[in-house]
Parts: C-alpha cells; sequence; structure tokens
C-alpha cells in the first residue's frame, strides 16, 4: 500500500500543479499510515533531485528513449510499471489536460475506482474521500470507492503550493519494460505554443473576455491583456469568443476548456453561462464587467461593475498601474 502522485512534466520540467498535489499526498499517507511516491516518467532523470525537494518518501523514475515525448498509452505502461512496483493503491495526479486522460486511461486499465476533477482530498475511517464539485461548485459530492485502487485526478489550485525543502527521499529506478511496437502513438514534431504567457491553469489571476467585444475584438482583446498584464495575469475567455476566432482555443474558460481556479477572476463582457461558471465558478474573487446590469454573471460575482469594458477596462488599467508603481 501506498499513495502514489505522478510528477507530470513539461517542456519547462516539473509541473507545478503536481507538487500541489504532492503535499496533499504526503498528508493523506500520513492519515493511512502509509507512504508517499513521486514518479517521473520521460526520457531522463533530470528532475529528479527537485522532485526529492518536494519530500516524498520514495521518487520513482521509469525512464526510456519511448518516454521522452509524451505519448498517453506509452505514459499510462510505464506508471502501471509504477504502480505495481510501490504497490500503491491511491493514485493521484493534477487534472491537467494530461492528466485527465492519463487518470481516466489508468483507472479503466487497473479496473480502479475513479474520481476525476477533485477538489479536496480526506481520510475518513481510513477510507479516501475525494470530494467533486458539481453544478460550478453549488453541490459538492463526496466520492467513496468500492474499489482496492482508487485514481483521483485533482482540479489545479486546490492545494497551496509547498515549499521545497533539502532533497530526501530514496530513488527507485524502475524497468518501462516498454518497446516501440506496444506504444500506439508516434510523435511526428512537436510545435511548441509556449509563448512565455501565464499559463490559465496556474495563475493566481486571470482577466477574460467575452463576445462582448464584438464591436472591436481586436481591440478589445488588447485591453482585455493590458489589465493582465499589469497584474501579472493569465488571459482567458469565453467560448463564443473562440468561437468567433477572437483569441485561440488554449485560453478558453469553462465545461470545454479549461479549468480555472485563481484568486481573482475578472470577467468581461461574458453572461455568465452554466458552461462558462463551470470553469471559473471556483474563483476567490470574481469581478464581472458587463453593460448590462441584469446579466447572469453578476448572480456569481463578488463585485460587479455596470458598464461599457471599452472604458471600464482602460479606466483599471490605468488605477492599477499607478496603485501598483507600474
Ligand atoms: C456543450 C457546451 C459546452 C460549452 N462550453 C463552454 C465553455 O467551455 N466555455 C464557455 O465560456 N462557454 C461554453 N459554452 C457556451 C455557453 O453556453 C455560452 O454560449 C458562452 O459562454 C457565452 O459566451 P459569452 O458570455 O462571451 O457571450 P454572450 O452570452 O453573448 O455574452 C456577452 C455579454 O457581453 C455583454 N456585453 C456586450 N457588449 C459589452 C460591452 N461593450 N461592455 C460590457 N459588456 C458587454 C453582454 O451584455 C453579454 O452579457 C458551451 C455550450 C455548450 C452547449
Amino acid at each position: 500500500m501506498s499513495v502514489m502522485v505522478w510528477i507530470e512534466q513539461n517542456n519547462n520540467g516539473p509541473v507545478g500543479n503536481s507538487f500541489e498535489v504532492l503535499g496533499k499526498a504526503k498528508e493523506l499517507a500520513a492519515a493511512l499510515g502509509t507512504q508517499t511516491v513521486a514518479v517521473l516518467v520521460g526520457g531522463d532523470t533530470a528532475n529528479v533531485e527537485q522532485v526529492r525537494s518536494y519530500g516524498a518518501d520514495v521518487v520513482m523514475t521509469v525512464t526510456s528513449p519511448s518516454l521522452a515525448s509524451y505519448r498517453l498509452s506509452a505514459y499510462v505502461k510505464a506508471l502501471r510499471k509504477a504502480v505495481e512496483a510501490a504497490g500503491a493503491t491511491v493514485i493521484l495526479m493534477a487534472a491537467t489536460v494530461r492528466g485527465r486522460e492519463v487518470a481516466a486511461m489508468l483507472g479503466s486499465e487497473l479496473e480502479a475506482g475513479y474520481a476525476p476533477d477533485a477538489i479536496d482530498l480526506r481520510v475518513e475511517g481510513g477510507k479516501l474521500v475525494a470530494v467533486r464539485s458539481v453544478y460550478s461548485n453549488n453541490i459538492l459530492a463526496d466520492v467513496t470507492f468500492n474499489s482496492p485502487v482508487q485514481v483521483v485526478s485533482v482540479r489545479p489550485r486546490s492545494f497551496p503550493m509547498p515549499e521545497p525543502g533539502a532533497a530526501s527521499g530514496e530513488v527507485k529506478a524502475v524497468d518501462a519494460g516498454l518497446s516501440e511496437g506496444d506504444i500506439k502513438e508516434q510523435v511526428i514534431e512537436v510545435k511548441s505554443t509556449d509563448t512565455g504567457e501565464v499559463s490559465l491553469t496556474d495563475a493566481s489571476i486571470i482577466v477574460s473576455g467575452g463576445r462582448g467585444v464584438q464591436q472591436d475584438p481586436a481591440k478589445g482583446f488588447e485591453l482585455v491583456a493590458q489589465l493582465a498584464n499589469v497584474l501579472g495575469a493569465a488571459v482567458g475567455a469565453s467560448r463564443a469568443a473562440v468561437d468567433a476566432g477572437y483569441i485561440p482555443y488554449k485560453h478558453q474558460v469553462g465545461q470545454t476548456g479549461k479549468t480555472v481556479k485563481p484568486d481573482l477572476y475578472i470577467a468581461a463582457g461574458i453572461s455568465g453561462a452554466i458552461q462558462h461558471l463551470a470553469g471559473m465558478g471556483g474563483s476567490k474573487i470574481i469581478v464581472a464587467i458587463n453593460k448590462d446590469a441584469e446579466a447572469p454573471i453578476f448572480e456569481k460575482a463578488n463585485y460587479g461593475i455596470v458598464g461599457d469594458l471599452y472604458q471600464v477596462l482602460p479606466a483599471l488599467t490605468a488605477e492599477f498601474k499607478k496603485r501598483l508603481g507600474k
């Protein structure tokens, strides 16, 4: 028995959200009287010392040239090896785009109970309980498991980022036992869309624009970006804005986009459809800017500004610039 966390990696190294999950995993493992195992899957072990500084009892590495680029079937096979080697019964990972698909496939292959996109975890009566948000946080559902193995993906920013300390934890290498013939996908080319922007799922502040920019979409999203820039925030969008081609899909927040949980979410020209709220309803503070005082977003917002975003956004940017000395 052990609590295992997959430490996802991208071009910039381990994904911070994985360490949020690892911090919580240590609490759960202590309550279950077991160990925490962090697993690194990839082409090499370059980031193992960084992972050791987050205090897992064991850091497992599963490396192979076949794992140098992310491929779902290969990563799931590698993780299965790690699960078997560690005798893991609780398997956790961040509910990133990759984490969601890896957790679902791994859960299915292990015939494990699977709770996607949990926002909290606890141990009750010696058993894991995952808390899931339903109807944009209007209902919190406790999920318990009948299966011996349990897989949970955890919504980014559900737990605080732990501070790294002195490297500890035994390093164990697990043989991936992979051959190219077992892997369904082939990577032909990798084109990075990483432009150095603040990532939506990591952001503590998000400024989003919606169809309300339609009068001049380029100008509207420029105003959104200017405010985001002053606040060190990420830029988000509604699906209507994405579908209209005002901004690329990677910025979409909502049911069919990203789920975010910033400290501050500023929604400009967004009506507040349930599918948008599903992605940002867990934000700590929501500020809505909308020229229609009856827009549903105001029911969810902590602060509402009834006005034209083309006037309100530049006014906010100018004021924040002054106050933040920028
Ligand atoms: C299966 C499914 C999945 C979906 N997934 C998502 C999803 O992931 N994310 C998502 O966002 N939506 C999603 N949608 C779409 C969703 O239902 C809404 O259509 C969408 O969120 C509306 O986007 P919006 O608020 O930008 O546009 P609208 O609803 O058109 O709202 C625009 C708002 O801007 C205001 N406005 C107009 N001009 C100005 C101005 N100058 N200044 C200030 N305010 C102004 C208007 O008063 C209005 O409230 C999904 C729908 C379905 C069916």
